[in-house]
């Protein structure tokens, strides 16, 4: 898993990590990685349950009959939700479904078409 960045002053893809250093084998130089964001953008990340990353306005289908909070409905599995926007907090994802209206689901419980 190598998901550093290459090194900025001679472009090889050889650097290595030592704790919040990076260093580059080549040309020795060495700079933080505090600079880079790819972490906070992967703890942003929602992922279906086969571990997909969902966007704003993808299409999933639910793999597990849900309970509507505060009614008898039930959404069905494989109900198709179009348009999906992602949210935060426990229920990531906000949508729309035919005959039942705006809802919240959890990503871990749907799958990305
Ligand atoms: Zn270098």
């Amino acid at each position: 898993m190598s998901d550093l960045p290459d090194c900025p002053k001679c472009d090889s893809d050889y650097v290595y990590q030592d704790d919040h250093i990076l260093i580059c084998p080549e040309c020795s130089y060495e700079w933080t990685a505090d600079t880079t964001t790819d972490k906070s953008e992967y703890s942003d990340e929602i992922r279906d349950a086969n571990g997909n990353i969902l966007q704003d306005g993808d299409t999933v289908t639910v793999i597990k009959d849900l309970k509507v909070k505060g009614s008898s409905l039930v959404v069905k599995v494989g109900t198709k939700v179009k348009n999906i926007r992602l949210v935060d907090g426990d229920h990531d994802i906000d949508c729309k479904i035919d005959g039942i209206g705006a809802m919240k689901l959890k990503s871990q419980f749907v799958k990305k078409v």
